[in-house]
Order: structure tokens, then sequence, then C-alpha cells
């Protein structure tokens, strides 16, 4: 369903092997994997209501932030035409009387809420932008619920970017394997990063990578590590695998909504230099592409299970073209915005 923030509060109410079902409000269950919870005594309260609301922007984000007596739970979706960042608050009810907005916020047009079921408050967010760059929720020590949200980059060219580049896979996790010469997937991804790299440095821009050598990289030390480096976008490099030798062609993966544009430019750009296209896929539920905080991308090359694919991402030429094309990609999203 989504990420949490650490020290939220769940109540259990039952357990299946390695998951707790945890109750979010009366309508409302959820699934946690038990290595993620621990246990406190029973919580004395079970209604909550929410106090003050602040909309406010400082020197690079705006924020809304609801105080809560608890780290409740969470969840948010995006949606676009209108750009709008909706987050539920689960087990709580409004108890805010009006809504404070200061001039600051430039990014956040509007803010609102309503209450749909009694214990669940939803937090409407629209955006000056059509684009979403992402958003950040989090509680502070006063259990502060804090929306913050990324405005858009005032130059929307390469040379004012920072780009997160991820390599997929790497040390002891090697990923797919080529289907007649068992070459790695790690090895070719790590390859094609490099490339992308220097690509975007030629073009100015700032560049972040999650790996530059063959190292172990779990999907949390991924994720702490890119939202210590606040990218503006994030391109994850991944190779395909079918278990249709058959099945081909490049591909790219978006979750949410908003973050879609990103991963079509970044297709066609592709498709564009003549490779077969497998598709862009939505609601893909992989680890970096669940991440609010940024607009991410993750490309699928091309299929090692195949042969012609595997033979491309052999050579040298094709994987420099790949790179050049992802960043044409980035660079026609940005250009359209
Ligand atoms: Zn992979």
């Amino acid at each position: 369903m989504t990420y949490l923030d650490s020290n939220i509060i769940l109540k259990v109410v039952d357990s299946f092997k390695t998951d707790y079902k945890v109750q979010l409000s009366q309508l409302h269950a959820a699934y946690i994997d038990k290595s993620n919870v621990s246990r406190t005594p029973a919580a004395e309260q079970y209604q909550h209501l929410t106090g003050d609301w602040k909309v406010y922007g400082d020197s690079l984000f705006d924020y809304v932030t609801i105080q809560l007596d608890e780290r409740l739970p969470y969840k948010s979706v995006q949606e676009i035409h209108p750009s709008k960042i909706v987050v539920d608050i689960f087990g709580v009810t409004s108890n805010t009387n009006w809504i404070g907005q200061l001039s600051s916020a430039t990014e956040i047009k509007n803010a609102w809420y309503e209450q749909p079921e009694d214990d669940l408050m939803r937090v409407f967010i629209e955006l000056r932008h059509q684009q979403h760059w992402g958003y950040s929720i989090f509680y502070d020590d006063s259990d502060k619920l804090t929306i913050r949200v990324k405005r858009q980059p005032r130059a929307l060219s390469l040379k004012n970017m920072v780009i997160a580049v991820d390599a997929g896979h790497g040390g002891t996790n090697i990923g797919a394997t080529g289907v007649t010469t068992k070459i790695n997937e790690k090895d070719y991804t790590l390859l094609i990063a490099k490339e992308l790299e220097k690509v975007l440095r030629q073009k100015k821009a700032k560049v972040v990578m999650t790996r530059v050598n063959d190292t172990t990289l779990s999907m949390p030390e991924r994720i702490r590590f890119l939202r210590q480096q606040h990218p503006d976008l994030l391109i994850s490099i991944h190779l395909n695998s079918s278990p249709k030798d058959t099945t081909r062609g490049v591909s790219t993966y978006y979750r949410y909504i908003g973050f879609r544009p990103l991963s079509i430019a970044i297709l066609h750009s592709m498709t564009g230099a003549g490779l077969n296209e497998f598709g862009n896929v939505g609601s893909f539920n992989f680890s970096l592409s669940g991440l609010t905080d940024f607009p991410g991308c993750l490309v699928e090359v091309a299929f090692l299970s195949n042969r012609n694919g595997e033979k491309k991402i052999l050579n040298p030429g094709f994987r420099k073209q790949v790179a050049q094309r992802i960043a044409g990609g980035v660079e026609y999203f940005l250009k359209n915005l």
C-alpha cells in the first residue's frame, strides 16, 4: 500500500505467518510484515482529533502540517488534471476550524479536507503545476503530520537538475542471466548506468549514483541513500527476463500516475532508436517506484532471455546509444512541461 514513517501506531487484530493484520480505521485494514513492528502496551485512546493546520513554504519546499495527538497511519495517492496529492489519515476525526495559508507556499494552490468516514480524514493538496515533483510524508517530534511538497524547479533544463541513477542489483544479487552467455544483469545495469552518468554530466546535470561498483545494496539502503540526496528525478536501470525466449523489447515503469510522463518520454525516446516496444507499465509495485519523494522511472532496457536482446546488451555501442536515448527522453520530458 505505502511506506510509513517510523513509530506509527497500528492496532494489531490478527496474525498470519509473517504478517500482522492491522485495523487502520473501522472500514480499512492492512497487512504489515512482523519484522517491521514492535509491540507496545495497549493504547488507551482509540479516538483521535485533528488540531492546527498550517500551509506554508520555506526556501526549498512547501508544507502542509496537521497537528495530531498520535502518529497515525496514512496513505496517499496522486491525481492528475488537475494535479493533486490526496492523503488519507486513518483513525482521526477533524476538529479543525480553519486552515491558515501563507503566501510563502508557492507550489500548493489549494489545501482542504473532507471527512468521508467518521474515522478517516482525507486531505487534498492541489498543485499549481501540472507535473508532480514528489512529496514526503512524515511526523515531527510533536506528532505533527507533515506533507512536504517538492516545487517545480525554476529552470527546466538538465543543467539545473540533480538526477539519481540506480544500477539494478549488484554484489550477491546478480539479477537475471543471459540466455546464451549467462552474463549477469548486475554487471550490465552498472555499465549502462555509468554510460548514462557520463552523458548526463556532459549535459551539465548533477548525477548521484546508488552504486558505482559491484556491491550488494538492499532496497532499504538504496531508499535511505536516495532520500538523503534529494534528487529531482530518479532513473533505475534493469534488464528484463521472461520464461518465453521470444519476449522482447524495451519497457519503462512507474507506480504513481503523476510520475508517468517521465516514463513515457524515456520510452518514446528509446523506441525512436528502432527498439521494439514492450510497453509502458503503470501501478508497478517495485520498491524504488514506491517512493513518492521525486518522479522516478524504471527502465528495462532489453530482455536478457531473448537472444537478440542479449546480443545488443553485449554491444558497447548499443549501451552508449541507450544512455543517450534515456538522457534525450529526460530532456524531452523537461522541454514539454
Ligand atoms: Zn532487474
